[in-house]
């Protein structure tokens, strides 16, 4: 299918559209680890299901269609698929990483692949001065989340792509909190996009799941090689899991924004509330760029309690939003970002970029958004000292 076709149609008709042999109009799942040969060195297609499974390949059709790329790659995980893309590099190497990103992916950099000499350096990529500037012979890639998790940073992937093409390095875009229906990197210059596919891909937080796409052939042939050769790949239940969520992902997040807005423009005139991030917020930084480059605000939000609420307990209060990590679901979570998904972030950076311990991070669900601004007004007035 082509890619000017309607994403919402691309959503359930993109990629592999059922099966050919029987009509079935989802696709198998494959559960097999291996393959019979037509006879020796004649494969019948696949060979391993390391290296190639018939419902993993129907996902990673449909994600690299859905990211206007030429390849996708299904990983066990968001940070398997991001563990696997650093591979890309090399001892000596630097990447530049947003300096608001998912907690897991500072780890990964700061405490793992330190370890083989792969540095990175912390950027603030809405400033693009400072990107421009951070760019040193050794800087590979420039690696960022627009809007960046927690605090919905803005950034111009475009004119960050511009800046990384210009030097001959790599932009890597961690495209999660958006999803190609509101946002397709490559489009705007990037060269790989990655996934926690956990999240509104999959969308009912039932798997764990990672995606990359590419559109350039050479680096999909490296990535191929390096999904096969570390094995991090997505199993074949699960896949068919994601292609299943990914069906509807227009109608639920056409809703989730819509609760996002409503909630949004909630706190934003709550004495409780000091600050609100939200991209959908026409006072919000990143606004005109966010309005620019993707095709909704998508529904992430944080904000800072107010010093006169007592945070434990509003956590303690909300009785349809539920404490946990993760976001993009059927149902609300909050979390609170300095002691749970940004708990692996050093304070000193928490603290310079504003993950301080008041800011409180809200993925709205499907619920009916009354029933989710009441639940926050009650845990408001349960917390006021
Ligand atoms: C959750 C998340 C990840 C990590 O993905 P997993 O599927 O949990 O491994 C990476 N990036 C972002 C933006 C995330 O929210």
């Amino acid at each position: 299918m082509k890619t000017e076709t309607d994403m919402r149609t691309l959503l359930i008709h993109g990629g592999i559209d059922g099966d050919d042999l029987t009509g079935a109009v989802n696709v198998p799942i494959y559960q097999t680890s291996t393959y019979q040969q037509a006879s020796l060195g004649v494969l019948k297609g696949y060979e391993y299901s390391r290296t190639g499974n018939p419902t993993r390949h129907a996902l990673e059709v449909l994600i690299a269609e859905l990211e206007n790329g030429t390849d996708g790659f299904a990983f066990a995980s968001g940070l398997a698929a991001i563990t696997t893309v650093l591979t890309l590099f090399k001892s000596g190497d630097k990447i530049l990483l947003s300096d608001n990103v998912y907690g897991g992916t500072f780890r990964l950099l700061n405490i793992v692949f330190s370890r083989y000499g792969l540095n990175f350096q912390i950027v603030d990529t809405s400033n693009l001065d400072e990107v421009e500037q951070a760019v040193s012979e050794d800087v590979k890639a420039i690696f960022i989340e627009s809007p960046a998790n927690p605090l919905m940073t803005i950034t111009d992937i475009q004119a960050v792509s511009v800046i990384a093409k210009k030097k001959g390095i790599l932009t890597i875009v961690d495209n999660t909190f958006m999803t190609p229906y509101l946002q397709r990197p490559l489009d705007l210059g990037a060269d790989i996009v990655i996934h926690s596919a956990t999240k509104y891909l999959g969308g009912h937080s039932d798997l764990i799941a990672g995606l990359a796409v590419t559109n350039d052939k050479e680096l999909a042939e490296r990535i191929a090689f390096l999904q096969n050769a570390i094995g991090g790949i997505q199993q074949p239940f699960d896949s068919f899991l994601l292609i299943r969520g990914i069906k509807t992902l227009s109608v639920r997040m056409d809703r989730h924004i819509e609760n996002a807005q409503y909630i949004a423009e909630f706190l934003n005139q709550h004495p409780a509330v000091d600050k609100v991030c939200y991209p959908g917020l026409p006072d919000s930084a990143g606004y005109e760029i966010n309005k620019k480059q993707a095709k909704g605000p998508g529904a992430m939000i944080s904000f800072l309690l107010n010093q006169d609420y007592d945070l434990e307990k509003f956590y303690a209060s909300l009785k349809v939003a539920k404490l946990a990590e993760s976001l993009g679901g059927v149902e609300s979570l909050v979390c609170h970002p300095s002691t749970m998904t940004h708990a692996s972030i050093t304070e000193e950076i928490r603290n310079k970029v504003g993950i301080t311990h008041n800011l409180i991070r809200y993925s709205p669900g499907l619920e009916a958004k009354e029933d989710l601004v009441k639940d926050l007004d009650g845990a408001f007035k349960e917390s006021r000292r």
